[in-house]
């Protein structure tokens, strides 16, 4: 693999999309620009796709779907594939986190850890390639009845701009494992690392047409994409609304669907729990990437006994957060984008003005750029479970406590919003521990701990409003095929 493959971003670079193994420019020639979160600065931009984009690339995937030789590949193959792209990722792993903190503003540490899991993605799906296989099922006399999992076809992702380059392996290493071939459409604050990726798919002997990445804004690449009629499943990452207009776009066509569309996600903490161990966990799980995560653990419960006491610990954290440039490293970087950074704070002024009760603020460091988007990380305590920052998605670094008496009561807050995709239980007690775990209703529920952001191996979609479908792990396999029944008739 050739040295050439490895760069760093030239101020003012005009990147490309990737459609059929070939960098190239949107057919209109348009662009959008591509700030840096850190001090809203232009640094690059991105072909600004339209229609015909998404065409051409829906086209290359279709005939390399069509012709071969990628679905046909025995896959093993495919999966030496996958696994030469995760160590090709892994190799050019300082370049890309760079990359990724640079277009995002997280953290370098965190872009450093997204692509350790974007390699573990197609590590996994690249040694799991092999390991699918269907069902015989015993049937009629003289007849033998046995399942295949076969690919869909095209698969359309669209993805979200807080964990691009893992959204990115954790979705292309499901659907080309099982086969598919693949368009994506990330988000237009932030696709840089979906390009180089896709390059470097191509790089690993995964063949033109296979991996394409159209560059663009929702309202125009994405709906496009969504409705094509050559696109046989549509799996998208980002916000309930837009994801009931991409369901109603593939509904056109009657396509499936996998939606992972964020979430509300309570800790419990009762009182026999182990403060010391939660404590960090808690903060964490709020603070990572700026609190925009889909699983940021947003609404701590904490049984009546030890409020206080956590409270207050939580508040002296709180109060030593610092936000700063991505390059700084600190506790965390800027919001995305403005349009972010207003909706958060708007939350935050409302829920001020609404009473509620500011346990704790943190900083911004002194060296972040004016025309940074950067929020503080608030506390907020006693917040009533009716009140909007109790119910809405922030995607910001602010948490929320609410005090409750006994395990019924802490089932009913933590069930009590539209959302289910993760949930945490703190208690050294065996057996509340699966009591509540098996009563909450979230896609994932961690016990004494909340690692929703890794774990590649573990199922995760959401319940309700959150979202269907699983990602990561086999399920992922699963949701990226369909189940085909060959019957012999041997009479
Ligand atoms: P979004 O859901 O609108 O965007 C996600 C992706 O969908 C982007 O690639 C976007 O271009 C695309 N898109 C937008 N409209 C589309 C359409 N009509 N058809 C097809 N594709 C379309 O997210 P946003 O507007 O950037 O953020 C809004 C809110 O969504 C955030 O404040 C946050 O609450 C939430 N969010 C959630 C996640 C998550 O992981 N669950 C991720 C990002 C944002």
């Amino acid at each position: 693999m050739g040295t050439h493959l490895s760069r760093t971003v030239a101020e003012g670079q005009a990147f490309m999309q990737f459609i059929d193994g070939k960098l190239v420019d949107a057919l209109s020639g348009e662009r959008i620009d591509v700030l840096c979160p850190s001090d809203g600065k232009v640094f690059a931009s991105i072909p600004a796709a339209g229609k015909t984009d998404v065409d051409r690339a829906v086209k290359s995937a279709r005939q390399a779907f069509d012709d071969g030789p990628w679905s046909r590949m025995p896959a093993v193959e495919r999966g030496r594939c996958l696994t030469r792209l995760s160590l090709l990722i892994e190799k050019h792993g300082e370049e890309l986190a760079a990359l990724e903190s640079r277009d995002t503003g997280k953290p370098i540490r965190q872009g450093k850890a997204d692509v350790a899991g974007t390699v573990r993605y197609f590590e996994f799906y690249g040694g799991a390639c092999d390991k699918v296989h269907g069902d015989t099922i015993p049937f009629l006399e003289g007849y033998t009845a046995l399942t295949l999992r076969e690919p869909h076809g095209v698969v359309a992702g669209i993805i979200p701009w807080n964990y691009p380059m893992q959204i990115l392996g954790r979705l292309a290493g499901a659907a080309l494992a099982m086969g598919n071939t693949l368009v994506v459409k990330p988000a237009e604050d932030a696709s840089l690392t979906s390009i180089r990726i896709a390059e470097l798919a191509r790089a690993a002997g995964i063949p033109a047409g296979v991996f394409n990445v159209v560059t663009g804004y929702g309202r125009d690449a994405g709906a496009a994409l969504s409705s094509h009629p050559l696109v046989d499943y549509v799996t998208f990452t980002g916000s309930p609304l837009t994801g009931t207009a991409i369901q109603q776009a593939a509904a056109i066509n009657n396509r499936g669907v996998t939606m992972e569309l964020g979430g509300k996600s309570p800790q419990i903490v009762f009182a026999d729990a182990d403060l010391d161990a939660a404590l960090p966990v808690l903060v964490n799980a709020i603070i990572q990437n700026g609190g925009q995560t889909c699983s940021a653990g947003s609404r701590v419960l904490i049984e009546k006994p030890i409020y206080e006491q956590l409270a207050a610990a939580l508040a002296e954290r709180f109060s030593k957060l610092v936000a700063g440039p991505h390059d700084a490293d600190l506790d965390l970087g800027p919001l995305i984008n403005q349009k972010q950074k207003n909706q958060v704070a708007g939350m935050v002024v409302a829920a001020k003005e609404a009473g509620i009760p500011v346990l704790a603020e943190g900083s911004i460091h002194a060296s972040a750029p004016a025309g940074g988007y950067y929020q503080v990380p608030v506390l907020f305590g006693s917040v009533d479970p009716q009140a909007v920052i109790a119910r809405d998605e922030i995607f910001g670094p602010v948490l929320t406590l609410f005090a409750f008496e006994g395990e019924e009561e802490a089932i009913r807050l933590a069930n009590g919003t539209d959302f289910g995709l993760v949930a945490g239980v703190w208690t050294s007690d065996g057996g509340r521990q699966h009591r509540v775990a098996k009563r909450v209703r979230a896609g994932q529920v961690f016990v004494n701990g909340y690692g929703a952001g890794g774990g590649v191996e573990l199922p995760f979609g959401g319940f309700k409003k959150s979202g269907h479908g699983r990602e990561k792990g086999f399920e992922a396999l699963y949701d990226m095929s369909a189940t085909k029944t060959v019957v012999f008739n041997h009479g």
